[in-house]
């Protein structure tokens, strides 16, 4: 392959991921406005995986605009592919996942076979199913603050902006078969590079379906015969009729090349999967059969969701819609920041780590703390591109204490805690006291979703009812002068409880239920050294030592 060509060659050591693919498009002196493009077909659940389509573009976009470029991103819903299976899972336009059970159903199963975008939206929302799931990533990238423009690849057929370039393959369909037949093994005689759908049973029909071409009319002949889908066949009506150039599709190893060349694209962004398979291709049909030159191309690496792949038919997904009730948009941003050819996980259990990471190199560009060159560096290329505005008065409350202050339903308390420990400065304006109090909610959920040591009713207001021994109101001001004095990390803390125990000859049980007692009101709760450690000082002394 061409050097040109190769997806992979955009590391990460040198500089910002996207500088280096915007250096590569200019490098080709484009035409105005430079199109960047992403697509998938519209199976399945369009989840947070998926957003790589959409945001890594957005990056090198945002770099070429900086620039001083005129720069067009656009995606495309693939959705004149016909389903093949049905789907175990659905989104509703929440971004909720739904059994297949819980929708109407029926019409999916009648449809199999049939583009997307000629099913009926299982939901009843929106025009069709095609339409349903394209409304659920343009949410996704307005959401994010993206702007992108959705191109509904059955209105490129309908509007006849796939015309010339299936006319022109048809024509030169032997070369075309010649071209793929070095990727693909079923490419033969029969194979000709158009998919009419039949207008008897609205199947998209297979490559071989194509009986008589007549170019100069603008239409083919088929016969409408069963497609094979992966191990079962969608069974074809036998029907013999004529279409147009505009009623069908291109297979997708040619259907990607033509897209290229009908939007004008200048660079895509793709998944490992196309990287093995239809990128190469591809390339090959837009030289060697088009003339064309196909775009400047990045791969990505899938990244896991927990550790596991996301899988739309097992529901371990997660949409946008769903992760902003978790994070800000510029957390989500600054995931995607990243270099994409490093396999990384995005895990919501531990999603207060992608957040410090966040809050630091936030931190890191305001000045606020000290770091080397690299860090620096990198923080005054990427941060102004994560954020809709720079804003120095910003005001971060880390993500676990945001989860502390979750466990106490009181707005008022929340910020006169939030005050009292330091993360929010005196004079800062009312703007970012309240931006800055949204993540507890935020937080408050993460802890509700992943049941976590955050996930209880902490009891601030009033002192729980209690009846302890004199041996145990010993120990718990032992427990608290001790971390008067040594303020001590969570897993010293834990030790420390059971030292106490021991020492004033309580039951660790009982002990350890003393602490749940007066912080939640109940007898069990989260591992209590960690847990007291992240808690505001001054409220757990108060609370050992049973004075509010
Ligand atoms: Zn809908
Ligand atoms: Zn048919």
């Amino acid at each position: 392959m061409h050097p040109q060509d190769d997806p992979y060659i955009l590391g990460d050591e040198h500089g910002f991921w996207a500088d280096t693919a915007a250096d590569r498009i200019l490098d080709r002196d484009p035409e105005e406005p430079i199109v960047i493009k992403g697509g998938i077909s519209p199976s399945g659940v369009p989840h947070l995986g998926n957003m790589n389509e959409i945001v890594r573009g957005y990056f090198v976009a945002e770099v070429l605009r900086e620039r001083g470029c005129d720069v067009k991103q656009v995606f495309t819903s693939d959705d004149r592919d016909p389903l093949r299976k049905l789907p175990r899972k659905l989104a509703d336009l929440d971004g909720d996942i739904v059994d297949l059970g819980d929708v109407n159903a029926g019409a999916l199963g009648q449809n199999l076979g049939a583009p997307y975008t000629a099913i009926p939206d299982p939901f009843g929302c929106c025009d069709s199913y095609g339409d349903h799931f394209s409304t659920l990533i343009a949410e996704s990238a307005e959401l994010l603050g993206i702007d992108v423009e959705m191109v509904s690849n059955t209105a490129l057929y309908e509007d006849g902006d796939l015309e010339d370039v299936t006319a022109f393959l048809l024509e030169n369909r032997d070369r075309a078969r010649e071209v793929l037949s070095e990727y693909q093994e079923k490419v033969d005689e029969d194979y000709v590079p158009f998919r009419p759908i039949c207008e008897s049973c609205g199947h998209v029909t297979e490559t071989d379906a194509v009986t008589a071409i007549d170019l100069d009319a603008g239409t083919v002949e088929y016969e409408c015969a069963d497609v094979e889908a992966g191990d079962r066949t969608i069974e074809g009506c036998g029907h013999e009729g004529t279409a147009t150039l505009r009623d069908g599709k291109l297979p997708w190893r040619f259907e990607w090349p033509a897209q290229w060349r009908a939007l004008g694209v200048d660079f895509e962004p793709f998944g490992k999967d196309h990287a093995e398979g239809s990128w190469p291709s591809g390339v090959d049909v837009a030289r060697n059969v088009l003339g064309d030159e196909p775009p400047v191309p990045m791969v990505y690496e899938w990244f896991t969701l927990d550790g596991e792949p996301f899988s739309s038919s097992e529901g371990h997904v997660v949409l946008v819609q769903d992760v902003l009730r978790l994070l800000e948009p510029e957390a989500v941003r600054f995931f995607f920041s990243k270099d994409p050819q490093r396999a990384r996980d995005f895990s919501i259990e531990r999603l207060d780590q992608l957040v410090d990471e966040f809050d630091r190199m936030e931190a890191v560009y305001f000045g606020e703390v000290d770091t080397d060159e690299d860090e620096r560096e990198r923080a005054e290329r990427v941060y102004p591109l994560l954020v809709d505005e720079i804003r120095e008065e910003r005001i971060r409350i880390p993500y676990t204490f945001a989860a502390v202050l979750g466990m106490t339903d009181d707005p008022a308390l929340r910020e006169e805690i939030a005050r009292r420990e330091g993360h929010v400065p005196e004079d800062a304006p009312r703007w970012a006291v309240d931006a800055a109090l949204e993540r507890v909610e935020r937080a408050r959920e993460w802890a509700r979703r992943t049941d976590n040591e955050f996930n209880y009713d902490l009891k601030r207001t009033e002192l729980p009812e209690h009846d302890f021994d004199a041996d145990t109101e010993a120990a718990l001001d032992d427990l608290a002068d001790y971390i008067e004095a040594e303020e001590p990390a969570g897993e010293d803390l834990q030790g420390e409880i059971y030292e106490t125990a021991k020492r004033h000859g309580v039951d660790i049980g009982s002990f350890f239920a003393a602490g749940y007692r007066l912080f939640f009101d109940e007898d069990q709760g989260p591992k209590l050294g960690p847990f007291l450690a992240k808690l505001d000082r001054e409220f757990v002394l108060q609370r050992l030592r049973r004075n509010q």
